[in-house]
């Protein structure tokens, strides 16, 4: 029997911890693997592009446990109510490569990658930033909100969408939160307004091209940028000249996943980058100086999954309630007898009076 999380006790789960504290204690199990980084096996994850999306495995390994995730990108379902990201992974154990966890990923994924980039700011963004500008109010927007929020103390956001409709979504929903109540938040007239005067600015739009939604002039000294939506081949946020400032320093997950869907796919491969586990482990410093640009170019990697589902697995088994199981693999009481498994005692009964 496999471990099963789908979409109800994820919601179960998630409610009993609280969302900013699910996302903070994920964070904290994403920089320990971080530390962890030269035992994971780590591969660019394996694309499949249409010309409207795109389809995902990410695996990793750091040799007790395996994971992988499947992920989609398709910036246009909006339009059929249907979701942009969508996702589902397992946790297998090593030693027998048996799933030990199947589980959905789509709220996961949310969760994981907000906590990703406030765990990035806590590193690279100045000390007491309070304001960030969200450009972007989507799916992923609240868990940006509640994330920057709880890990960095932001204290006022400035948000803005295209669809006014999706910034009146996430403003309602965070003025739902209770433990937001010390939240300022302002809806700007455009990007330039949202942007102007922000500690740290988070985009998270979704569009199949190369947009522009920060151009070199929004950008301030000592901000920290944490962009979100730029994650695959010919998909960036960023203007190439936002990223060539000579005060920015462009921290990624694993660069030769980046080079292919960050930002940095812009510009040639001599561009000087920086690993955020080189930061996490004192190998390199990205800010040198109050005036630097930070600049997180984050697209999603398979350690943040396994960090995930390692830590939704250490959940399901902390007593608090009984988990889920599902029969995925079959359990035989001879291993070699898989055919009579199929059919059942009558299969193997039958089997053995046809030899
Ligand atoms: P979503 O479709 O729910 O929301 C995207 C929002 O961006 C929409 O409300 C849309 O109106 C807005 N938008 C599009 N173009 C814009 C523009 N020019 N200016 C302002 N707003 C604009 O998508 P989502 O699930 O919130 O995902 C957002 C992006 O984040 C996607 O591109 C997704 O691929 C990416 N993503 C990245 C990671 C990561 O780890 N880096 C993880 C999950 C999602």
């Amino acid at each position: 029997m496999v471990d099963y999380i789908g979409v109800a006790d994820m919601q179960r789960l998630v409610r009993r911890i609280g969302v900013a504290s699910f996302i903070e204690r994920l964070a904290s199990e994403i920089e320990a693997d971080f530390r962890r980084w030269s035992l994971f096996e780590k591969s660019a994850r394996l694309a499949s592009h249409s010309d409207i999306g795109v389809i995902e495995l990410m695996p990793t390994s750091d040799g007790q446990l395996y994971s992988f995730k499947y992920v989609n990108g398709h910036p246009k379902n909006t339009e059929r109510g249907l979701l942009t990201v969508t996702a589902f992974g397992v946790l297998a154990d090593v030693a027998t490569g048996y799933p030990l966890l199947l589980s959905e990923l789509t709220l996961t994924t949310a969760l994981r990658t907000a906590a990703m980039s406030a765990l990035a700011a806590r590193w690279l963004a100045l000390a007491g930033s309070r304001t960030m500008a969200l450009i972007g109010n989507g799916a992923q927007s609240e868990f940006q909100a509640l994330a920057f929020h709880r890990m960095l103390g932001i204290r006022e956001l400035r948000l803005y969408d295209v669809d006014a409709t999706a910034t009146d979504k996430l403003a309602h929903n965070l003025a739902a939160q209770p433990e937001l109540a010390d939240l300022t938040v302002l809806r700007c007239a455009s990007i330039a307004d949202a942007v102007r005067g922000a500690d740290i600015v988070t985009t998270v739009t979704a569009d199949k091209r190369n947009a522009v939604i920060l151009t070199p002039d929004m950008i301030e000294p000592g901000m920290h940028l944490n962009a979100v939506g730029g994650d695959c081949p010919g998909k960036t946020e960023l203007h190439r000249d936002v990223l060539l400032r000579p005060d920015a320093r462009v921290v990624v997950e694993y660069e030769p996943q980046s080079r292919i869907e960050g930002e940095i796919q812009q510009l040639p491969a001599s561009f000087p980058v920086v690993e955020f586990a080189q930061v996490l482990r004192g190998e390199a410093t990205a800010r040198m100086s109050p005036r630097d640009v930070t600049i997180f170019d984050s697209v999603g990697f398979a350690l943040e999954d396994y960090s995930a589902l390692r830590f939704l697995h250490e959940l399901l088994h902390d007593g608090s309630e009984a988990p889920n199981r599902i029969d995925l693999i079959p359990t035989l009481a001879d291993p070699k007898d898989l055919f009579g498994g199929l059919l059942g005692s009558a299969g193997r009964t039958t089997l053995r009076r046809v030899a």
